[in-house]
């Protein structure tokens, strides 16, 4: 079981050009291995997908923060979704231009919105509370804020619950039939200036009509707007394509396919209003998903209840099949060539029983030490990575065409533990 567009040398899977069974022996496992040329690629697609209308590509930060992968994407020309002061110092340090971000959230601090005025990034503002808050902050330091509303679309997508963000009953964005009179509030507030409107409805989405209903509801909002005098620079739609985690039963839609459902609606309004918007799309996932593996190495063989292989990664740097019972395939690295003939279920090394990586999956044999490879594991992975258990975060490498360089050091126990105070009187 090979991916697309990789050979086969050996029994070894090759990944970006190189075979991850050496990268495991020269940097150690746990190891999150990141193809270059796939992120390029993939953030190339939205880019041609999109070139018949003014547009930028914001990418998602969340869902991979790593610098040296923001670098790429801003060399690309990408622009940044921040969710969080701390991924705005990121996007800063990676040079994605500030004129490009978004600082979003449906609970920014004080000291975000201060941050993201400073900065004079775009606030997609998520409530008339926070719209009021962030005009006082503005006026305070004598600054402009520009704003787009988070709309709450009320639409549903066919996903895990846990990542369907505009439902009606979702937290996020403003309720759809408050949105013209918080654009009319916003008008009349001080160092306030509207430039956009904003949505994202949810997320690993593989059924994008969703997306054809999500911009005829923006875009009517857009002409309730202009009807009230209030004219926009942007409409930005959010992220939200899905990728194929599971090749045999999902068919990924490609962003070309997610122009031909959002860009007819758009620019037929764009035609009827005679305004020139700019398109804003934020992916996530499907510019960095497919683009990274999680290597493992292989701890422990038991024929238990079941035929358990357990590794030497858990939930604590990959969260997704437990927090969302996501589907990963995973392939025995260095046996890519044997019979899948045992029914083995992959288990993590964090002591909770739900610590289930993939489940009852025909792999070869399997015996200690060798490799199992996590695929698809670009987006959400390292991002939601914890310490739990004691167990320092991995390293990450980013291949490119053959040639291998470090992104992440990994941790030692030291970093996980430095930040303890064992006060005075129980030394
Ligand atoms: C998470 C998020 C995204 C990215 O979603 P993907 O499914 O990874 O494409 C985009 N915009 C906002 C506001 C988000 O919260």
């Amino acid at each position: 079981m090979s991916q697309e567009g990789e050979e086969e040398e050996n029994d070894h899977l090759l990944f970006g050009g190189v075979d991850v069974v050496e990268l495991a022996e020269r940097y150690g496992t746990p190891l999150y291995i990141t193809d270059e040329n796939k992120i390029r690629d993939n953030f190339r697609s939205y880019k041609k997908a999109f070139e018949t209308v003014d547009n930028d590509i914001y990418f998602a930060v969340k869902a991979n923060g790593n610098l040296a992968i923001l670098r790429i994407l801003a060399q690309e020309g990408a622009g940044a979704d921040v969710f969080s002061g701390g991924e705005l110092q990121l996007v800063k340090l990676a040079g994605i231009p500030l004129d490009k971000v978004l600082f979003n959230g449906n609970s920014k601090s004080e000291e975000e919105l201060r941050a993201a005025v400073e900065s004079q990034v775009k606030v997609s503002v998520d409530s008339r509370e926070e719209l009021q808050t962030l005009s006082a902050v503005a006026v305070k330091m004598d600054e402009e804020a520009e704003i787009a509303m988070r709309v709450n679309p009320d639409v549903s997508p066919k996903v895990n619950p846990k990542i369907a963000t505009g439902l009606r009953t979702s937290q996020f964005g403003i309720p759809y039939n408050e949105i013209i009179a918080a654009y009319e509030e916003a008008a009349k507030l001080p160092n306030i200036v509207i430039k956009g409107i904003h949505c994202h409805i949810g997320s690993q989405i593989l059924d994008i009509s969703v997306f054809k209903e999500a911009t005829e509801k923006m875009m009517q909002l857009v002409e309730g707007l202009y009807e009230r005098g209030i004219e926009l620079e942007f409409v930005d739609l959010g992220g939200g394509l899905g990728i194929s985690y599971q090749k045999e039963k999902e068919v990924a839609p490609t962003p070309k396919d997610l122009a031909d459902m959002i860009l007819p609606t758009f620019e037929a309004k764009m035609e009827s209003l005679g305004s020139n918007l700019k398109l804003i799309l934020e992916p996530g996932r499907s510019i960095v998903g497919p683009a990274s593996i999680l290597l493992s190495r292989v701890n422990t063989v038991k024929q238990a209840y079941k035929n358990f292989v357990a590794i030497d990664a858990g939930f604590n740097l990959f969260l997704r099949p437990v927090m969302y019972d996501a589907y990963h395939e995973v392939v025995v690295a260095n046996k890519l060539n044997e019979q899948a003939s045992v029914l083995s279920t992959v288990a993590g090394q964090v002591c909770e029983s739900g610590d289930i990586i993939a489940k009852d999956r025909m792999l070869p044999p399997v015996k200690r030490g060798d490799f199992v490879a996590i695929l698809d594991a670009g987006a959400y992975g390292f991002s939601m990575s914890s310490q739990y258990n004691v167990r320092p975060r991995c390293a990450e490498v980013l291949v490119h065409d053959g040639a291998v360089d470090l992104i992440r050091t990994k941790e030692s126990v030291e970093d996980v533990i430095r930040t303890q105070v064992v006060p005075e009187r129980l030394r």
